[in-house]
Order: structure tokens, then sequence, then C-alpha cells
């Protein structure tokens, strides 16, 4: 009996909230008038141009929204998109869509490179590569092409590169025709 009870009282609950949704839709988010214009975020909605115009200017509607239809469009793309490697760690506060959230990450990678760089201004192997080994031309060359270990540089790949080839080093030849390829 009391089951029952609780049972028609949630169901009038979901009733009375879903009401009250419609009836928010239908009417101005400004005067609660009758809507008639719905915004293109649909979050909000008019019953005139003028309440619209108050609701963009005066409230900072504008921005929202457009950040609502560009989050959902985001969305979208990721729908679309094939499936993505996992997330990446984000840096900083929050993005606000897709784009910024590309856009931290870019910048969270040069602020790691420029890290590694400062810890390690120098690898071993430039040293060697500077002081004329052949080899380590070549392994510097590599490391600045594929960006391992190193930021990726394919100026200063090619450099080293073209070095060890003109002490005859066969593999750098072969590195720097694949590049020019
Ligand atoms: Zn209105
Ligand atoms: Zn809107």
């Amino acid at each position: 009996m009391k089951a029952e009870y609780v049972e028609k009282q949630k169901e009038y609950e979901i009733k009375k909230a879903r009401a009250k949704a419609l009836k928010l839709r239908m009417t101005c988010t400004i005067c609660g008038e009758k809507a008639k214009l719905n915004c293109p975020c649909g979050t909000a909605q008019y019953c005139t141009t003028e309440c619209q115009r108050i609701d963009w200017r005066d409230r900072g509607h504008r921005k929202a929204c457009k950040k609502i239809r560009d989050d959902r469009a985001a969305e979208a793309a990721r729908a679309e998109a094939p499936p993505s490697p996992p997330k990446p760690v984000v840096y900083g506060p929050a993005p606000r869509s897709h784009a910024d959230e590309i856009r931290a990450r870019i910048a969270a990678e040069h602020e790691a490179a420029r890290a590694r760089r400062e810890a390690n201004p120098e690898p071993k192997p430039v040293l060697s590569a500077e002081k004329g080994y052949v080899p380590a031309m070549l392994m510097v060359g590599m490391a600045h092409r594929e960006g391992q270990g190193v930021e990726r540089d394919l100026d200063e790949a090619r450099r080293w590169l073209e070095r060890a080839a003109a002490k005859g080093n066969a593999q750098a030849v072969a590195a720097l025709d694949e590049m020019n390829a």
C-alpha cells in the first residue's frame, strides 16, 4: 500500500517537473510572456526581439549562447570523428571548447619541451657530434628528425645529417633522401 503511494508520488513529481520544463520552454526567458522566438542555443526563448536584445546585450547571453552552440558543434564533431586516443592531460583551467583543448595541449607540449631543454641543454651525443664523431652526427640528426629526446626540428636534423652525409655516412644520406622525398 505504502509502496504504491510512493510510486504514485514519484510519478506525480515527474509529471510536474515535465510540465514546468515545458512551460519554461514556452515562455519568454526575460519577461515570461508567451515565447515566439527560439534562441539558436535551445536554452532560451523570447516573446520579441526586444527581449532577445535584452538577454543578448544586457545580460551577456550572446557569449553564453555562442559557447553552448560551439560546445554542441564540437560534441557533434567528436561524435563523427573516428575514435581518438585517450584524452591527454589538460593543463591549466578547464578548456572551453575542443579547439581550446587542442591549443592547451600544444602549449603544454611546448612547455614540456622547453622544460626538457632547460633541464638538459645539450644531450651528450651533441657534444660528440660537435667533436666530429660521425655516428653521433647521425644520431643527433635522427633525434631531431623524429623528435626523440629533443624537440622535433627539421632544420637542425638536416644540418646534422648533411654533416654526417658529407663524411660519407650512408644512413645519413638515406635519411636526407627520405626527408627530401
Ligand atoms: Zn519577453
Ligand atoms: Zn542562446
